[in-house]
């Protein structure tokens, strides 16, 4: 049961059905679908005028915001690309993408007008061309209900296309340079109603979003979700714990969707206990790894109801398995869940023809609708990602369980090759787990001449030299000897990502540039 129709379809075919029903809360008012309908409306006649059309590669940049949807919603209506930018990216990273997807036309927020897109783009692209617009796009809630009035009386046709590009999302860059993926109205629209029905989400329901809409998490699991069931979304632009409890608590929310770290910080807060957020019925929580007692603690914050586990990536729309609401918590706090209909996954061993058995570490590839057409402009990148018979390799290392369910060890890219062993940092931030509690950690391997690699942990938080001998001792009763951290730092503040996730690329090189300066000193 998948649906073939494009994201400019199902906006209309809802604003259609429930043109009065609340869809998005902001700060200072509610708008209806109709409300949406008619605003995007407006802006597909003005995107028009700037010859906007069916193909073209539109920039989006900007905080969570009424008119960053908008615009989104209005790029796709049309046909085009959006081409959505994070937020964090450097002046040099937004150079690199907009050459990357040969932009024509941006729209940028607040904090983000003292760029000068349109000479980047003719310095990088079109030094001749004419076609190009960049526009401011935020405005207050007063000015788009008046266009939401004007709308009224404008008619856009949604693109039909449903095989065609909708969206290109950049990948986190936790290990790398973020990479341009390609997603269909097809893929994520139907990775959304996944979601979504696998939640039992409906039109009573009200989530609050803090992901960021430009991460696939944000589009799919909030904004496309929201398309099919109907609920109501409010906005909150801060990730921080204390405006998360207070919109919960003011707004009654219901739904809550989230990284671990995100729900850690929460878990942390200690004026936690003094808000009612127990209207929060359903959530997922997905983007990195999950110990098992954290996800525990997490759901008896809140009054114990389950979030459910899920994996995925950019590359993916991104959800490939989740955990059904009726799972054991066994299978909640262990795996990461099956795969969503339409979607297989297996686990390979390097080299190998055949795929791993029941509980076999091997890296996890995925194949169904959802998964991407390929990196933009990177033809070389896109082909070494697939396999010779079509599977997407997601880098990711993993098991599959005898009842089906997925457990994600670790990612390729992450293994430490110590003196010619293998070791998965996983393993070893499991344990040291169990001496820090709630702080979170993160293994790596920093590159030495003997053996290769070696073993860092860094902890976020404060520690002295007791506390590291502590979890040395602890760790020897528990993991083999040649997989004991050379080094242990306490990090008062990980350096993190849009999503919340440690960046561990900017972590890894100034562990290696304080090791080697303590080295020099040495
Ligand atoms: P880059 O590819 O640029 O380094 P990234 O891989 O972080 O960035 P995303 O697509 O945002 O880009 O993140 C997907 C990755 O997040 C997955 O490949 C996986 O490593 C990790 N991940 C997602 N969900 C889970 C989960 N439930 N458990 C463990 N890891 C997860």
């Amino acid at each position: 049961r998948f649906i073939e129709k494009t994201i400019g379809q199902v906006l209309d075919m809802r604003a259609e059905c429930t043109p009065n029903k609340p869809a998005l809360v902001v700060e200072d008012g509610i708008y209806t679908w109709k409300d949406i309908r008619n605003i995007v409306n407006c802006i597909c006649g003005e995107m028009l005028e700037m010859g906007i059309k069916k193909g073209d590669h539109v920039g989006i940049i900007g905080i969570n915001s009424d008119s960053w949807i908008f615009h989104y919603f209005a790029a796709v209506k049309l046909g085009a690309v959006a081409v959505l930018f994070n937020t964090r990216f450097t002046r040099a990273e937004i150079e690199r993408c907009v050459a990357l997807t040969e932009l024509r036309h941006f729209y940028y927020s607040r904090n983000f007008e003292d760029i000068r897109y349109e000479d980047i783009m003719e310095q990088l692209l079109y030094p001749k061309s004419t076609v190009r617009s960049c526009c401011f796009m935020e405005k207050t809630y007063e000015q788009w209900q008046t266009i939401a009035k004007e709308g009224e009386s404008i008619d856009i046709k949604p693109s039909e296309d449903y095989r065609a590009t909708a969206s290109i999302l950049f990948t986190s860059g936790t290990t790398g340079n973020s990479k341009g993926v390609q997603l269909t109205h097809y893929s994520l629209m139907n990775n959304a109603i996944a979601m979504a029905e696998n939640m039992g989400w409906n039109e009573d329901d009200r989530m609050l979003t803090t992901v960021p809409l430009f991460h696939t998490f944000g589009i799919t699991g909030c904004i496309l979700a929201m398309l099919h069931s109907c609920y109501g979304m409010l906005l909150l632009q801060s990730t921080r714990s204390i405006d998360i409890f207070n919109a919960i608590q003011k707004h009654k929310c219901t739904i809550m969707n989230g990284v671990p770290t995100m729900f850690l910080a929460m878990l942390r807060n200690e004026h936690r206990k003094e808000y009612d957020i127990s209207s929060v019925r359903s959530g997922i929580i997905a983007g990195s790894q999950i110990f098992p007692q954290d996800y525990l603690d997490i759901c008896d914050m809140f009054d114990g109801i389950e979030l459910q586990p899920s994996y995925g990536q950019t590359e993916t729309s991104p959800c490939v398995t989740i955990c059904r609401p009726d799972d054991s918590p066994d299978i909640k706090a262990n795996t990461v869940g099956r795969p969503i209909p339409g979607v297989e996954i297996r686990t390979m061993k390097k080299g190998a023809d055949k795929p791993c058995g029941i509980n076999v570490e091997g890296e996890i590839q995925v194949r169904g609708y959802n998964v991407m057409e390929g990196y933009v402009a990177n033809p070389e990148e896109t082909k070494n990602v697939f396999t010779d018979d079509g599977w997407l390799k997601t880098g990711d290392l993993g098991y599959i369980r005898e009842d089906g369910n997925l457990v994600v060890t670790g990612r390729f890219k992450n293994l430490i090759i110590r003196g010619g062993e293998n070791i998965s940092p996983v393993e070893i931030e499991r344990a040291i787990k169990e001496v820090i509690g709630k702080a979170e950690v993160k293994v790596f391997g920093v590159p030495t001449i003997v053996l290769q690699e070696e073993i860092v942990a860094c902890i976020e938080g404060k520690g002295s030299e007791d506390d590291k001998q502590k979890i040395i001792d602890h760790l020897k009763g528990r993991i083999s000897g040649y997989k004991i951290p050379k080094y242990i730092f306490f990090i008062e503040d990980m350096p993190r990502n849009s999503t919340g996730k440690i960046n561990e690329k900017f972590l890894k090189n100034k562990i290696i540039a304080d090791i080697n300066g303590e080295t020099r000193k040495g």
